[in-house]
This record gives structure tokens, sequence and C-alpha cells, in this order.
């Protein structure tokens, strides 16, 4: 599996400022001359013992054997992380809906002494795991649910659902929670056998496609005694960043439109079609798209268009998402679509009876030296090794994708990228880890489970979702995980310098939530898809007591590639 062997050399420095013994590494010693701290700190009781008695590194070890340890505990569970990766992907389940998932989580943490707190929000699939007593309190997260359409066999390098017409992990969000979980486990045990004090949390990202969850955790408290937060996302590359990210917010709206029933052909004029407001909402948005900034994105899908043609529709509803860079300018939007739909319901003489927000994600912020500490975990690890049945599988999805270059996966680690600047920033997507960037200090991993250049939401990007690939790339993430953590509680300076950067990030742009007081969670969404599919995805869920890996069970060759 991925991973540069762990030797690192020990250097002792004793820094008059901070009044702390610092253990420099060849990485720390290199990033301090570039300016950057990250160091690892232990308290002066512990330097004394170590001046007095050096060889007693053994009953205190720095923060760089623990490093050490923290890899080779995660190492040693790849197991697991293979198994987590493809048991998920074989439930494939949609945002709200995702109950074998949470289910089979919530199992394997309190497996591992974690209390957890289930049905969090009101969400039946959230919860919210603990584990440890005191400071600092470290939160760890990752979405968990899938995507409409795109259920695909995985190590087949061509359309090949496993279900036609059902969802799949087209996303790759399968993948992160073994990554935090078995980070998490690995340094719970560290903490026990070290004593090291502190809390660990772990949540999923519940219907992180509908952008569902993440505003009402924040707004429900569930981060108030947070430190700092680590989250993961399935990406192709190892890579961390700081400050605005680039991509958009959002606001998820559906609006409701209220007619007359009559008979379409008999006696129309008595009738008033809340079909007609839809499409006059979308006729108003389409026409205004021409005047809008560049980097606002604004789709909608018709969710009810009426029942049948002979009836003139007394309901129908739109949903929209609207996006921008900022706070301001999506309210902006959204100030746009409500005078669209009233205007809408003017034309048609209907009712607009409801303004839904089904979801919101504010823009993503990240947390500098938390990045930085990260990074340098990053450089450590390295990219997995990639083999040649991986590159095989990712050459001949991107020639399946019709990508022009043909790159295979990356053998280069991406640097570390600093803010993306407003003027640079060309819009995108959205993620409402967002909400949490705003209430905590938090930082984004992107870990190498997927195929770089493909659509993003498609069959495409579920291939390599349960293949050596996405195994390699999640035990990659689970160790710059592990170590991160390992700085987060063993250096103090590091949550401290977290929180001052953090203090300094919201001095003028203030957090505010987009959802009001009286929103509600949208956790019926996504439910009649899941029972007209699930009795049949059932007989395809992963069994590791019969079958070493997914591909094994699924009867696989990898990769499968098609003949010219
Ligand atoms: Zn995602």
């Amino acid at each position: 599996m991925g991973g540069v062997p762990y030797c690192v050399p020990f250097r002792v420095k004793f820094d008059k400022v901070t009044m702390v013994l610092r253990i420099l590494t060849y990485n720390e010693v290199k990033t301090k001359r570039e300016g950057i701290f990250v160091m690892n700190k232990i308290n002066l009781k512990s330097l004394l013992y170590l001046i007095i008695v050096p060889f007693l590194f053994a009953e205190n070890p720095p923060s760089d054997k623990l490093k050490l340890m923290a890899v080779e505990k995660v190492e040693s569970q790849s197991k697991l992380i293979q198994e987590m990766v493809d048991m998920i992907f074989s439930f494939g389940e949609l945002g709200f809906q995702e109950i074998e998932t949470s289910n089979y989580l919530i199992g394997i943490l309190e497996q591992n002494g974690f209390k957890v707190t289930r049905g969090i929000s009101g969400i039946p699939t959230a919860w919210m795991a603990e584990w440890g007593k005191g400071k600092p309190v470290i939160a760890l997260g990752s979405d968990i649910d899938g995507i409409p359409k795109s259920s695909q066999m995985p190590g087949v390098a061509y359309h090949k659902p496993i279900i036609e017409g059902a969802p799949g992990h087209g996303e790759g969000h399968n993948s992160g929670q073994a990554v935090i979980v078995v980070a998490a486990i690995a340094m719970k045990e560290i903490m026990i056998n070290e004593k090291i004090k502190g809390t660990l949390k772990i949540w999923p990202g519940v219907a992180e496609e509908l952008v569902g969850t993440k505003a009402y955790f924040v707004r429900d408290g569930y981060f108030k005694d947070v430190d700092a937060c680590i989250f993961t996302h399935v990406s192709s590359n190892l890579a961390v960043t700081h400050g605005q990210a680039g991509g958009n917010g959002l606001l998820s709206v559906e609006y409701s439109f209220k007619g007359k029933t009559a008979h379409s052909a008999g006696s129309p004029w008595r009738g008033k079609s809340a079909l007609d407001a839809v499409e006059l909402m979308n006729i108003g948005w389409n026409f205004r798209r021409e005047h809008l900034r560049p980097p606002s994105r604004i789709h909608y899908i018709i969710t009810d268009g009426g029942d049948q043609p002979n009836v003139v529709p007394r309901n129908a509803s739109v949903w929209y998402y609207l996006r921008e860079l900022d706070y301001e300018h999506i309210m902006e939007l959204f100030d746009y679509s409500n005078d669209i739909a009233e205007g809408a319901a003017k034309m048609s003489g209907t009712e607009l009876i409801s303004t839904r927000i089904l979801g919101s994600a504010w823009p993503r912020h990240f947390n500098e030296p938390i990045a930085r500490a990260m990074y340098t975990n990053i450089k450590e690890v390295g990219l997995p090794v990639w083999d040649k049945n991986d590159q095989a599988l990712a050459k001949a999805v991107q020639k399946e994708a019709g990508n022009k270059e043909i790159k295979g996966l990356p053998t280069e680690l991406d640097s570390l990228r600093g803010p993306v600047s407003s003027k640079n920033n060309w819009g995108g997507g959205s993620d409402d880890i967002g909400d949490i960037s705003w209430t905590v200090p938090t930082v984004t991993l992107r870990f190498p489970s997927n195929i770089p250049g493909l659509p993003g939401h498609n069959w495409l990007n579920g291939i390599s979702m349960a293949t050596p690939i996405a195994h390699k790339g999640a035990v990659a993430g689970a160790k710059v995980t592990a170590m991160t953590l390992v700085d987060l509680f063993t250096d103090k300076g590091l949550v401290k310098d977290a929180k001052k950067y953090f203090k300094n990030q919201t001095k003028e742009t203030k957090y505010q939530p987009m959802i009001r007081k009286t929103d509600k969670p949208a956790i019926e969404l996504n439910e009649e898809i899941m029972r007209n599919y699930r009795d049949e995805m059932k007989k395809f869920y992963y069994d590791p007591s019969k079958y070493d890996t997914y591909l094994d069970q699924l009867g696989i060759t990898y990769p499968t590639i098609k003949k010219k």
C-alpha cells in the first residue's frame, strides 16, 4: 500500500520563546526554514525529564514516533479499510436514505468503544460518535450518500450497471468514512497507550449531494465544543488547500404552485395550470441568466409537473439550486428567484404556496495552520504505488470518458494551494462543509481513490470506487489523517494557531445560516427511489465472510477493459 518508508531523523531543539522542547523532523526543519511553523511540542515537565534522562524517549515518545505508530496502525487495518469501502459501495444509498450505511458504520464505531448518539438534528441516518475526555475536541467527518442512476460494476471500464437505473457511488462517497474511522481508531489506541487527553468525534455527511444536513448540525450546536475539524473527500490526488476554496456556496429551494383543475379539452378556460407557473418561472430564470455574474450557476428540475394531460395541473413544483461565491450574492439570487416565482404565479393566475429550503451550503474556507501541518504529513505519506492494472483501468476509463489526454493515475503530489481569490474563481460545485468551516477551524483532506479527468456525478466516477485504486487511496488518506490527529492532540500550539487564524477569518465575514429557524431537514427526499430499488440492491450487498473483496463477489477480473 502507499507510503514512504518511515525513517525520520530526530533533532532536538530548545525554543526559548515558547519554553518548550521541539523535536524536529527533517521535513519540519525544512518547512521551518520556509517560515512555516508546524511544530510538535511537549510540555515543560517532559522537557526536564528528557534532558535528565534522554533515553526515556520510549516512555514519552516525541510526536514523530507517535506518527510512525499512527501509520503502522493504519497499515495494519488496511483490510478493514478495503471492507468498509467495498461494503458502502455495495449499499449505494441516496441522501437521507443511508440506512444500511449508517447502521454498518455505527456498528463499527460502537465495537471500537465510541459512544454514538443516533438521529441527530432529527435526521434518522445521522449520528455523532464520541470517544475520550476533555480538550482538545477534534471532529472528523466525511460524506456517505450516493448519486441517482450511477449503478456500475466496479473495475469494468465501460457502462455496465449492477442494476439498470439504480443509484450508486458515482461520486465516491463510499470511501471517506473508512479514512476517518480507521484514523480515529489508530489515534484512540495511541491516546490510551500514551495517556494523551482529548476527545474524538465522528459524524457523517448525510445527503451531501442535497447539501442537506451540515447547516443543521451547526444550527443545533453539534460543533459548539469542537476545537478543530478534519473533513475528508474523495479525489484523484492527495491534497489539502487553505483559505477561500474554489467553487460556490448554494441555496437549494423548491417552489410549489397551486392552480385549479378542469377538463383540459372540454373546459380549459375554467382551469389554472400550476405547471404553467413552473414553466414561466423557468423561462424567467433562463432570460435572467444572461445578466448574472460569471461564477453564478443556476439549475433546476421539475419535481411535480401534474398528473395527466387531460387534467389541468392543480399542483406543480420546481426545485432550484442557486449558486454564487458568497453569502450576499447567494441571497441576491434568492431574492431574484422569489420575484420570478411571484411573477410566474401572477402570469398564470395561480398561487405560490410554498418556498421550501431543501438545503444550503456556505462557500468553503479552510484553516491555514492545520492545512500546513497536514501537507507536511501528505509529503511523508506520498501517493500510493499504482500497479499496471490500476493504470490500465484508469487509462481505459479516461478513454471511455472521451478525454483527449489519457494520463492515467497521478504519480506526483499536488502542491499546497492557498486561497482562490474571487477574481479568479469561476464558480463550480459546493459542499456544506462550508458551514462547518465558518463555525470551527476546518480542513478538507482530498485522497486519491478516484480517476482524474471524469465528469463527476456519473457512473464513470464509480468504476474505481471498489477496486485497489480506491483501497490504496483510502489507506493513504487514513495515514495522513491519523498523523494530523497526532499533530492536533500533541501540539497545543497548532490548535492555538488554528484558532487565531479562524478568529481572523471570521473578523469581517460573519457566519449566518441560510436556513431559517423553522426549516427542517428534508428527510423524505429519495425515499421513493430507494423503495423502488432496495430489494433488488440487497442481492448485491457485499459479504466479506464469503468473499475477500467485492470484485471477487461480483466475479470481475481486474481490470475489465473493452477489447478493440
Ligand atoms: Zn462529494
